[in-house]
């Protein structure tokens, strides 16, 4: 059986749904296909119930503040797991609804199989054939899992099993401290279990300035510990696992692996379009318009290997919807970059990093976290900021930071970036009292006064006000 139409998307993720939107404008001549469940990996196993374990982890773990604010009653305060897991399940199968609904709404337009391209304008699904004018291909990533690991059985936890478990053991080893093993490491650690980290290099939560890794770092070994800088191995030791590395070892009752995700193209037909594909199997595509050299087909989201976010894969599903079904190819500017990690303390990466700066022509500001004084009164205070800046015309340049609430300043920083505003601009905003934000203005002005010219008034000048007594 051979269809024809004018688009066909592969994926039913965030990137695959917002090119569905932008695709439906202009005609309702498409396909959506998509493998497994519809209910997009952000909302069935990632960034929703990922943040639905944090919230219980971080509500449980802020006991251990309770006698500094002369709360009693910590020591009877209890988790009870499975309960935690139950909730996560319970948010998650609310925010699954809207995505899964879709197939239902498309009809024949929503096809569920596992779609491979037989080249730029034909895919195949099963014994189906379709030729399509244009393809948008959004088919997403997923966890990265040595294969020799499979000897472990279900000893072995990813993302996709984690939410899926009724209970946990006793001690979990989390392989890979990038932003979901940091943030799933710590939840765990939070919850009650016995946790440690491993990494085969001394980075943290994708950081790149070193004295905010160290930050970072010093914060969450006062949690549970870190084997860092050393590939990890697994042997099998009762019915548990051994994690071993040259920076240590652990008994652990479950490995999850979290060193990655690996886009979803080795078995989509890429070698069928024509085009060259680098060393891990990925074709040339324009981050700007999303297209696979000056084919018909488009790759949005995870799949891309570009940045493995949220917004990004909805941005990038917008992109390729449009130029799907545009005259033609149209290149859309893209955000700053602005990445969060949920752990305490948040970790926020915006605009330029840390290693991609010119260092003689870079001035940094820095506000050490552990002295600022709302973040004393909420027994929060630690983290540090640094906020990169053009030595000589102080335009804001790049931030990485691990601080109470860098969720929200993050994205202050980010506005200010995307608009081109200097450290001057931002200082002569309004900063209120006493709020965390105040941290910001500290590596604000200490930025200032390296650029050159040094620090000034943070209050720009009054133009004339027309009054000869005020002029
Ligand atoms: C634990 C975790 C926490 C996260 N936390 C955050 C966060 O806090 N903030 C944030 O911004 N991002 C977070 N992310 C990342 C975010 O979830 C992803 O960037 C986003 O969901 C990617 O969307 P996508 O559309 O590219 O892929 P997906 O949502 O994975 O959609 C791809 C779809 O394509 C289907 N598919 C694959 N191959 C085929 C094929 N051959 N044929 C048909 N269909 C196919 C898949 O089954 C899937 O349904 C997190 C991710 C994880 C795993």
């Amino acid at each position: 059986m051979t269809d024809q139409v004018e688009v066909v998307i592969i994926g039913a993720g965030t990137a695959g749904l917002s090119a569905l939107r932008e695709v439906r404008r202009q005609t309702d001549d498409f396909l959506l296909i998509n493998a497994r469940d519809w209910g997009t990996t952000c909302a069935a196993r990632g960034c929703m119930p990922s943040k639905a374990l944090i919230e219980a982890a971080n509500a449980f773990h802020r006991r251990h503040d309770f006698a500094a604010f002369g709360l009693t009653g910590a020591d009877s305060v209890g988790v009870d797991i499975p309960s935690v897991l139950a909730r996560v399940r319970t948010l998650r199968d609310g925010f699954v609804k809207g995505p899964e609904a879709v197939p239902g709404k498309l009809g024949s337009r929503a096809l569920s199989g596992r779609a491979r391209l037989l080249g730029p304008n034909r895919v195949a699904v099963e014994a189906r054939e379709i030729t399509a004018r244009r393809i948008v291909l959004a088919p997403g990533s997923r966890p990265v899992v040595p294969k020799d690991w499979a000897q472990f059985g279900d000893r072995i936890l990813t993302t996709d099993t984690l939410f899926e478990q009724t209970d946990l053991p006793g001690r979990i080893a989390v392989v890979g401290m990038g932003a979901i093993g940091v943030e799933m490491a710590q939840a765990l650690s939070r919850l009650g279990l016995e946790v440690a980290g491993f990494d085969a290099v001394e980075t943290l939560a994708g950081l790149t300035d070193p004295e905010v890794t160290q930050a970072l770092r010093t914060a969450l070994e006062r949690e549970f510990p870190l084997y860092l800088g050393a590939p990890a191995e697994l042997s099998q030791s009762g019915s548990g696992v051994t994690v071993t590395s040259e920076a240590g070892h652990f008994a652990a009752d479950a490995v999850l692996a979290a060193m990655g995700r690996r886009p979803n193209i080795d078995d989509i037909g890429l070698d069928t379009l024509g085009v060259e594909l680098d060393d891990k199997g990925a074709p040339p595509v324009d981050p700007t318009t999303l297209q696979i050299a000056d084919l018909p087909v488009w790759l949005a989201g995870d799949a891309n290997g570009h940045l493995a976010i949220l917004h990004e894969a909805a941005d990038e599903g917008h992109i390729a919807g449009r130029n799907a079904t545009a005259d033609a190819t149209q290149a859309y500017c893209r955000r700053t970059e602005l990445v969060i990690v949920f752990a305490a303390p948040q970790v926020a990466r915006i605009g330029a990093r840390f290693v991609e700066l010119d260092p003689g022509g870079t001035a940094i500001g820095r506000a050490d976290f552990s002295r600022q004084a709302r973040a004393r009164i909420a027994e929060r205070a630690e983290g540090l900021m640094q906020i990169y800046g053009d030595a000589a015309t102080g335009k804001l340049m790049g931030a990485e930071m691990c601080a109470p609430a860098a969720e929200h300043m993050a994205h202050l920083l980010a506005l200010a970036m995307q608009h081109g505003l200097s450290v001057h601009d931002m200082l002569a905003m309004p900063f209120y009292h006493p709020v965390l934000e105040e941290g910001l203005r500290s590596a604000l002005r200490d930025l200032a006064r390296k650029v050159r010219g040094g620090g000034r008034f943070d209050l720009s000048d009054c133009p004339a006000v027309g009054f000869d007594a005020l002029d």
